[in-house]
This record gives structure tokens, C-alpha cells and sequence, in this order.
């Protein structure tokens, strides 16, 4: 599962405010009730003689989840799908091979209603306990023998109470969740101990599409319904199983012999903005830590002017602004004008008297007031007024330039942003000045600007930056544009995986992308989930993919034999990050783990956790993340760079397909150093201490080296959709 805080910042950040952290998406696990011996104990009760299934597979975290005496190889899933009503309703053909004579056996279904179960072709006797679907079939089935269980059922799929699990969207359903979601939408052995392959038969409506794990067969439509079949051949967990109904956007390509496919929802290509009139309008990308202004001097008559235009704007709230500023020409007389129409602020922002720092003309607005006191919106020579935030489509602007009477003023619609968090940008159209000078709808008239220009940043303010430019109404940018320019990175980021993890596991890969914020990421199968605002920003939407696509060795080849092993899931998918951060210039995985290790106190809650057992409650605790990745940096300064690619290179190849669990990575890590590190992973995985700074690790400078100041950002900027 991935999260957008990637930033070391953002995370301090959050550990300041979520201690102590409990995981959403694990909230409504069940605790432990039963002992795992008295599962094992049920399991392996009478082996000589037939009896039951356990009830669970022994994963003392959910001692229900999955169940004993059985292993799946495949599940076909025929199901129908109505958004209208989001009844799923369907056959569910399970076939298993029998670990022991069996009685009867469980299945895990939550909520739906089943209609009639068969073994074998044969009529089952079946009950329903809570998510335990109990089977007896007619006759004992052999151990070493396979049986297929046919489950006929439909009903409404619950979604979690952590909102994950199966989605209820607009236009379809979409299903991602982590542990336990498998169940909640068809009769499954629902732990990741029990991997089968997969055949999706997904039925709904012609006019929707459907994308779900492996490779699209075919697609069949009779009376307006269309099927459409995937098959997922390579073994696969069932919470990383994934079918989606909606109006996708298929986008397709092969990359070193891999089959690409994304599926990105066909309504987040509606452009962020339209032209108000004509084809054309100006436009400023939201970047970081830019002062981007468009331009233009006007006369001002002794009766005074206005100037009028249409804006339609997306800043990050507070902390990124939209203004119109003037002076005289030759005048150091500078100031920003209110809009009369009432969307000016004189908020300051929350980033004020930092901005002063990024951007020092600002000082002619703004004043500091001293230490951590928000700013005064007054400064040198004029007052602050300036709009924040997202407008709802076109909204009018005046300004009156009185002021400026008799004079030449030079008129700036300028757009001023800070460090981090991007957001849409801002469109201008169809600028009306009462004097007829410089009026424009930026149309392609010969001469489209009209007097207007794309000027620079002040004096202060970095350099870097896209300026104002003119786009026709083709060229203006969707989200789905920036979600697609992120996953067409795919193939790069596999490329550079492969490097450190070998061949990729999977024939297929690709992204599935809905308009739905669930404000996470999942990494279902050769197919991850995203939430579409991650790709807002390039930075952030290639760590995302490095992250998920990561997973596709760690978690989804690879996979935890029990839930407490978790940290070989999300630290090693972190550590990818690092290791894509490096590569792409941007701070190393040794000045990362230098910032958090400098940064988090020794008394800090992030210590607190064993990540590498921490309960089935903090499974996906930031410390699972952050200490995990950090334990792979320890280690590579204990056993040396050359060793530590060896272990990591090993530890995907060797348990490609198969389940992992602590032991065999510390046992590997081992073999390959030579070294003794069990005290090295105890002190990382299993003690409530910050362990000590591993004695191969070059000392750390006295300043973060991430160019960012750990923590230092206000905690407004966290929003719930970067916690969690
Ligand atoms: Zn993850």
C-alpha cells in the first residue's frame, strides 16, 4: 500500500501528529481471540481419520482469516455487475486441493447472500457464521485430491468502514483494500498464504468497461450486457485481486516483451479549464516556488480606469496565491489591487514570513511580524490582497486603477507559489480594459498577446519555472493528461527495478486510475490502484509508481507468509524510492536516512513500534515504512554496498512466486555477508528503541542535505489525503 507522504519532511510531520499511529486501514480487523495453537491444534485434529477444515490458516493478526485443509489453484469469478443499483451477482467456481480428509471446509465471505453451493456437481449443505461461509459436502473429499466448489451468490458489496475494500463509484465499482478485502466480493480462502490464479468474468452494461488483474482474453456483448474476460495465470494473493467497473480509457504497449495496459477513468480527461470565449487562453502551470507574471503597461486616463477579466484558478488553499499587482512606471510605488468583485483576501498565507525568504519582493506586501507569527499583509510600499484556493470554473475579476490617474501603470496578473504541493494553475481569459488598450481574448489574430508579456520572476525569486504561455483549447491539460504523463513512465521505472531486483515478475503490468479520491494507493497485481491527485505533481507521481511497481517483487511475487511480516512488503517498496530519489538527483537513501535519523528523537513514538511484529493494529504505520526502508540502509552500511545488492538481487529471485516470511531474509543476509546479524535485526525489527547508528555508516552532516528542513512545515498542509 503506498502513501503520498514520501518527503522525510511530510512524515515528521504526521508522526508529530498521528502518535500514537494507528492504521486506518487495519482498524477493523478482529483481535486476536483464539490462540493460534488452538487453530493449528483444530487443523491438524484427527489427521488419520477425515474431519473439518480449520477456520482460519493460523495468522495469529486475524485468526479467521484464510482457512486449513485446503489450497486453492484457481478461482473463476462470473459475475454481473449493475452500477445502477451496485447489486454484484454471480458464480464463484473455486477449485482446491484436499491437505487432509475433509468433512468440511470454510470459505470467507462477508455480507452477500449466498443461494446454493456445490461440491463436485453435487448439492452442499452450507451455514453462514460472521465472514465464514462453512461447507459440507456430500461425500468426504480425499486428501491429495482436487474438488471444485461452485458458489452462487449476489448482493450489494460492502465497503469497508476505513472507506477501502469494494467502492461504490459513479459509473462502477472499484476494488482495492488491504488485508482483508477479498471477501467482501466473492467466496475466497482469504489470506495471502493460499495464491491461485485467476479468471475474471465480468459482466455490466455495454456502455461500461471493466479492468481487473493479468491479460484482457476477450470481451463478448449480448443484449447490451458486454463480458469481458481476464485471465491473471500468475498466482496471486486474493486481497491483491482486483476487478473494476467504469469507463475506462485503455492505454497499451509493450516494453521489453512486458504487456502494458492502464486504465485510466475517461472522465478525469476533461481539460482543467475551457477558453471562456474563442479558442485560446493564457495559461500558468501550479509549480513550486515560482512568481510567474503576466504583464502589460497601460495608460490610465485623468478619470481613472478598470480592467476586467475571467479567471479560473486551482492553488494550493492558503498557501498559494493569485494576485494582480501595479505601479507607476518608473515608480517603485508597487502594490496589489482588490478585486471588486470580491475574491481578494488579505490573508497573508500560512507559508508567510517563510515566503519572505523564497521570495523576497514580496516584502513589498507582506511584513513579518517576527519569529512564527503569521505575516502582516501590509509591506513597503503597498497592501496584500490576493485570492487562494480553487474557483468554481470562470470567475470575474475587476480592478480599478483611480489610483493611478494621469499616469502609466504596469498591471502584473501574477501567480506566487512556495515550496511543495502543486496544484492545476491558473487560466485567464478575455482581459477588458475600459480604454480599449490591451483588451484581448488572446485569440490567433496575428497578434494573440495583444501587448501583453510573459515577464520573469522578481529579483530574489528563483529562476526556474514555466512562464504564462497561450493555449488553444486542444492543448489545455487534463488530470488525466498528468496521471497518463506519470504512467507512461512505467517501462522506465521497471527498467531501473530490474536493476536492483532482476526480471520483472509478472507478463503484465500497467495502472488502473479512477476519479474516486480513496486518497491511497494499492498494489493489486500486475495492475495497481491509484488515486488520481498523486500525479498532480511528476515528482510525487513517479515515486508512487516506483513504490507500487516495486511491490510487484515485494508483497506481490514475493509474499508475507503471515501478516507480521509485513516490513518486507512496505519498508522494501520505500527503500525503492530511495533508491529512484538518488537516481533521479534528488536526495540519496544515505542523506534520507541521515534526516529522519537526526530528526526523530529518541523518545519519539516512531520508535516504539517492532516493526518487525507490529500487530495487527499498526500494520501500516508509518514506522513499518520508514524503519523498514531504514533497516535496508543500515544494512547495506554493515555488510557492505557490493553484499547488499547480492541480498536484495537474491531475496526477489529466489522467493519469486512464493511466500516469505523475516527469517528467511535475516538467514539470507546472513549467508551472503558471512556476518552474524541477528543482533543487527534485532535492534531494528524487534526492539521499541531507536537502535544505534550502524558503525559502517559514515558519520552524518550537521545539516539536512534534502534541501528541506525536516518537519518544518505547517501542519495544515497535511491533509488527511497525505496521511493516509
Ligand atoms: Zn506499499
Amino acid at each position: 500500500m503506498g502513501r503520498r507522504a514520501s518527503c522525510a519532511a511530510a512524515v515528521l510531520t504526521a508522526l508529530a501528529l498521528v502518535a500514537p499511529a494507528t492504521s486506518p486501514a487495519a482498524s477493523s480487523a478482529t483481535s486476536p481471540a483464539a490462540s493460534p495453537a488452538a487453530w493449528a491444534a483444530l487443523a491438524d485434529a484427527g489427521r488419520a481419520r477425515p474431519g473439518p477444515g480449520a477456520a482460519g490458516v493460523g495468522d495469529r493478526y486475524f485468526p479467521r482469516a484464510g482457512n486449513g485443509g485446503y489450497d486453492v489453484a484457481h478461482y473463476t469469478l462470473d459475475l454481473t455487475y449493475r452500477p445502477g443499483s451496485d447489486r454484484l451477482a454471480g458464480v464463484a467456481t473455486v477449485d482446491a486441493e484436499a491437505r487432509r480428509d475433509l468433512t468440511r471446509f470454510n470459505l470467507d465471505l462477508s455480507g452477500l447472500r449466498v443461494l446454493s453451493v456445490l461440491v463436485d456437481g453435487r448439492p452442499a449443505t452450507w451455514s453462514r457464521r460472521r465472514a465464514e461461509l462453512r461447507v459440507r459436502p456430500a461425500s468426504v473429499l480425499r486428501r491429495g485430491e482436487f474438488f471444485r466448489t461452485v458458489v452462487t451468490y449476489a448482493g450489494v458489496p460492502r465497503t469497508l468502514r476505513d472507506g477501502s475494500g469494494f467502492l461504490h463509484t459513479r459509473d462502477g465499482s472499484l476494488v482495492m483494500g488491504e488485508p482483508k478485502v477479498a471477501a467482501t466480493w466473492f467466496p475466497v480462502n482469504d489470506h495471502p498464504s493460499d495464491k491461485a490464479s485467476y479468471t475474471f468474468l465480468i459482466r455490466a452494461p455495454r456502455s461500461r468497461s471493466v479492468v481487473a488483474n493479468g491479460e484482457l482474453v476477450d470481451t463478448r456483448t449480448i443484449d447490451g450486457w458486454t463480458t469481458w474476460r481476464w485471465e491473471a495465470a500468475e498466482p496471486m494473493a486474493p486481497y491483491l485481486a482486483t476487478a473494476n467497473v467504469g469507463r475506462w480509457r485503455f492505454s497499451e504497449r509493450t516494453h521489453d516483451g512486458i504487456e502494458i495496459l492502464d486504465a485510466v477513468d475517461a472522465r478525469l480527461f476533461r481539460p482543467f479549464a475551457r477558453p471562456r470565449t474563442g479558442d485560446r487562453l493564457a495559461f500558468v502551470p501550479g509549480e513550486d516556488d515560482v512568481y510567474r507574471r503576466l504583464t502589460r503597461s497601460l495608460t490610465v486616463p485623468d478619470d481613472g480606469a478598470r480592467v476586467s477579466f475571467f479567471v479560473d484558478r486551482d492553488t494550493e488553499e492558503a498557501f498559494d496565491f493569485f494576485t494582480v499587482e501595479a505601479h507607476t512606471v518608473g515608480a517603485d510605488d508597487w502594490t496589489t489591487l482588490p478585486d471588486l468583485k470580491g475574491h481578494t483576501r488579505r490573508f497573508p498565507g500560512g507559508a508567510c514570513p517563510r515566503s519572505l525568504e523564497i521570495h523576497p519582493f514580496l516584502e513589498h506586501y507582506l511584513s513579518s511580524q517576527g519569529g512564527e507569527e503569521l505575516c502582516r499583509p501590509r509591506g513597503s510600499t503597498g497592501r496584500w490582497h490576493a485570492a487562494s484556493g480553487r474557483s468554481r470554473g470562470h470567475e470575474r475579476w475587476v480592478v480599478d486603477l483611480s489610483r493611478f490617474a494621469g499616469s502609466r501603470v504596469e498591471l502584473s496578473l501574477t501567480t506566487v507559489t512556495d515550496e511543495s504541493v502543486t496544484d492545476v494553475g491558473v487560466h485567464v481569459d478575455d482581459i477588458r480594459v475600459s480604454t480599449g488598450e490591451g483588451t484581448t481574448s488572446f485569440e490567433a489574430d496575428g497578434d494573440p498577446w495583444d501587448g501583453w508579456r510573459a515577464t520573469g520572476p522578481p529579483p530574489g525569486s528563483p529562476a526556474a519555472g514555466t512562464a504564462w504561455s497561450l493555449l488553444s483549447a486542444a492543448d489545455i491539460p487534463s488530470r488525466g493528461s498528468l496521471v497518463q504523463r506519470s504512467l507512461d513512465r512505467e517501462g522506465e521505472v521497471i527498467d531501473f527495478l530490474e536493476s536492483w531486483f532482476g526480471r520483472y515478475p509478472f507478463s503484465q503490468a500497467g495502472g488502473i486510475v479512477d476519479r474516486r479520491r480513496t486518497g491511497f494507493a494499492l498494489e493489486t497485481q500486475t495492475r495497481p490502484v491509484y488515486d488520481a491527485r498523486f500525479f498532480d505533481d511528476p515528482v510525487s507521481g513517479a515515486s508512487i509508481v516506483v513504490h507500487e511497481l516495486a511491490h510487484q517483487w515485494v508483497g506481490d511475487s514475493a509474499t508475507v507468509k503471515r501478516w507480521r511480516h509485513i516490513w518486507l512488503n512496505e519498508g522494501f517498496a520505500t527503500y525503492a524510492e530511495w533508491l529512484w530519489s538518488d537516481r533521479t538527483g534528488s536526495a540519496s537513501p544515505q542523506e534520507i536516512f541521515d534526516d529522519l535519523y537526526r530528526e526523530i528523537g529518541r523518545r519519539n513514538d516512531f520508535w516504539e513500534l517492532r516493526i518487525g511484529d507490529p500487530g495487527s493494529r499498526r500494520l501500516f504505520d508509518f514506522a513499518v515504512y520508514y524503519r523498514g526502508a531504514m533497516t535496508l540502509q543500515a544494512l547495506r552500511a554493515t555488510v557492505g554496498h557490493q553484499d547488499f545488492r547480492t541480498i536484495l538481487r537474491r531475496w526477489t529471485q529466489s522467493q519469486s512466486g512464493g511466500l516469505v516470511t523475516t527469517g528467511q531474509f535475516v538467514r539470507l543476509a546472513e549467508r551472503v555477508s558471512g556476518r552474524s546479524l541477528h543482533r543487527f535485526f534485532r535492534q531494528w525489527l524487534f526492539t521499541g528503541e531507536k537502535p544505534p547508528r550502524p558503525s559502517g555508516m559514515p558519520a552524518a552532516p550537521a545539516r539536512p542535505s534534502a534541501g528541506e528542513v525536516p518537519g518544518d512545515k505547517p501542519a495544515a498542509r497535511l491533509t488527511p489525503h497525505q496521511v493516509r
